[in-house]
This record gives structure tokens, C-alpha cells and sequence, in this order.
């Protein structure tokens, strides 16, 4: 079965920066799971994803903007420690749900002085172009009732 639409497919990636550091794998835990066509993965490797099959191997390279997007230098903001009351200690590399005009979002502290937080609420892949090397383990249909969720549930339903 090829990688369409509402197929669902497991695969073993690893994900690597420009400068060839590894940022992410499976190979340490289970292959990921994700149902084809409904935005689950960036979109980048969604579409070197289409028309793959069980056991293909294939490197993708994609630009930020099929990625996580662009750096948006605004997303980083200087926030006053006011702002954290009740938390006592606070380091770079803390995540916290911010309240925005879109609703929440997370943002990554990035740096903490006296009276301000600096915290920024680009993704960690924001501005890097991503270069995948994938291994196709496994595709099935989806259930009607994964289609109509928009995810995979596992082998033992879901809990929701
Ligand atoms: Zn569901």
C-alpha cells in the first residue's frame, strides 16, 4: 500500500540541522505513527511522504517554511518577573503558556535578569531547514473514526 490520504504510517526518522546535529530520532523508541493528510507532520515531509511505501528509505530536505516557519525576532519579548507570580525559580529553557490575543501559546524562557523575563514564543525548529532520513515502516487505512478525528489511535483505542 502506497502513502495516501487517510493511510495511516509509521516510520523511523532521524532529523538533523544544516550544520548535521541531530535534533530528533526514533531509533531509541517506537517508530512514529501519523495519519497522512491531515497535517499531523510539517508539511515539508508530509508531501516527500506521499506515494512512499512500506520499507522505503529517503532523505527529505525542507526549508523553514514547509517546516515550523520562520524566526519572528517580535516572539521574543522582555516580560516583567512580575508576571511569573508564585514561581520562585525561573532558567532558560522553561516553557510556560503564555496568554495571547490568539489564545494561548507556549514560549521557551530565553533569558532571566532582575525585574524581567525574556521569553520567546518561536518554535525551537523555527528558521531551520530540516533534513530528514526516513525509513517507511508500516502503512494501513485508517478507521473511519481516525478520518473523522484527524489522528491515529493506537491498538487500543484512544482516551477521548
Ligand atoms: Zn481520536
Amino acid at each position: 500500500m502506497e502513502i495516501a490520504e487517510n493511510t495511516v504510517v509509521s516510520f523511523d526518522y532521524t532529523l538533523q540541522n544544516d550544520a548535521g546535529e541531530t535534533l530528533d530520532s526514533s531509533a531509541d523508541r517506537a517508530p512514529l505513527d501519523y495519519l497522512h493528510g491531515h497535517g499531523n507532520i510539517v508539511p515539508g515531509l508530509e508531501k516527500a511522504m506521499a506515494g512512499k511505501a512500506v520499507g522505503d528509505s529517503f532523505t527529505a530536505k525542507i526549508p523553514p517554511e514547509e517546516g515550523y516557519g520562520e524566526r519572528h525576532d517580535a516572539l521574543e519579548q522582555a516580560v516583567p518577573r512580575s508576571a511569573f507570580e508564585g514561581i520562585d525559580k525561573i532558567e532558560p529553557g522553561m516553557m510556560f503558556q503564555a496568554e495571547t490575543p490568539n489564545g494561548p501559546a507556549p514560549v521557551t524562557v530565553t533569558a532571566v535578569a532582575e525585574d524581567t523575563v525574556t521569553v520567546d514564543g518561536n518554535h525551537a525548529l523555527a528558521g531551520e531547514t530540516l533534513h530528514f532520513d526516513v525509513t517507511v515502516r508500516e502503512v494501513r487505512a485508517a478507521s473511519a473514526e481516525e478520518i473523522e478525528h484527524g489522528h491515529v489511535h493506537g491498538p487500543d483505542g484512544h482516551a477521548h
